[in-house]
């Protein structure tokens, strides 16, 4: 009886507590992002803050560009920083590296992080404007160097999202006169979402064996202040746990530093899975517009239609 009890207990022990959760931390880019679409700035910031503490998320990131940093902006982002969460460089005024000059993308970014330093929870995390780390040689190295030489860790992203395309999609749509209905538009979203998730996480157990301490790619926008409860909801079910961006980025992979020029990034684990050889599913079938786009159509918009 003795022997069955301690069995017993081992196993609930091993089903409960001792099976480790995989851990994923919320990164926010482009804050405060244009609002006065659907949701106006306050508004937004509002529901973002109160879903964030009402599922006991206590710290995110947001990567901030700092030319939106007047008048309601400015607020917002301080109402982010007021509750705790990190305020981090996205640059300036956001500019494609693959475009812009080096000295002008150090400006961009050593403006921000000026403008940035007086925030009481600014962190020294950069995060590459549309993940694009330089397409030469010396735009790679230079900016890697300029970036220590302030104190900065790269920001980057385990899991790539088109999460801005999604709130495009939305956006457009009530633009359009469509009544959105907000239950399938949130299922559809957090279902992207959590595609995006599950398939790079399936690519860094190929490559690293284990599933990393996540850094998943969002951005500060409607759809996030809407869906967010549900998306953490999700993650829990699956069996995510929702680590601070502080804890990810003390991750193994946070020094991984890649030989390669890359024009476009895929985020940090296509990076390591192209060192082996692996060029395939970095970019998963959520980060496709015309897959979102069907799938919105069927999901969110066709099945509200009166013919359905
Ligand atoms: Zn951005």
């Amino acid at each position: 009886m003795k022997l069955l009890l301690c069995a017993l207990f081992i196993l609930m022990c091993f089903s409960v507590h001792c099976i480790p959760h995989k851990q994923i931390a919320l990164t926010l880019d482009d804050s405060p992002r244009a609002a006065g679409g659907y949701l106006d700035g306050p508004t937004r910031a509002k529901m973002l803050l109160s879903a964030l503490k009402e599922h006991h998320v206590h710290q995110v990131v947001f990567f901030s560009v700092s030319e939106h940093l007047h008048g309601e902006g400015l607020a917002r982002l301080k109402a982010y920083g007021d509750a705790g969460h990190l305020i981090a460089n996205h640059t300036h005024d956001h500019p494609d590296f693959n475009t812009v000059t080096l000295a002008q993308y150090i400006e961009s970014f050593e403006q921000a992080d000026r403008a940035l330093a007086s925030f009481s929870t600014m962190t020294k995390l950069f995060r590459f404007p549309y993940l694009r780390e330089g397409n030469s040689l010396e735009k790679r190295d230079v900016m890697r160097k300029v970036l220590a030489d302030h104190g900065y860790r790269n920001g980057y992203v385990t899991v790539n999202t088109y999460d801005w395309y999604i709130e495009n999609q939305f956006q457009n749509a009530i633009k359009a006169g469509h009544i959105v209905d907000l239950t399938r538009m949130s299922r559809f979203y957090v279902d992207m979402m959590m595609q995006s998730i599950e398939a790079y996480d399936a690519l860094a157990v190929n490559v690293l064996g284990h599933s990393p301490k996540h850094t998943l790619l969002l951005h500060e926008m409607d759809i996030i202040a809407l869906f967010i409860g549900d998306l953490i909801t999700a993650l829990k079910q699956k069996g995510w746990q929702i680590i601070s961006p502080l804890d990810a980025y003390q991750n193994e992979i946070a020094t991984f530093v890649s030989d390669e020029i890359l024009p476009f990034n895929p985020g940090r684990i296509g990076e390591i899975a192209r060192t082996q050889g692996v060029t395939k599913g970095l970019w998963p079938q959520a980060l496709q517009e015309s897959y979102l786009e069907q799938q919105f159509q069927l999901r969110v918009l066709h099945a509200q239609s009166p013919s359905n």
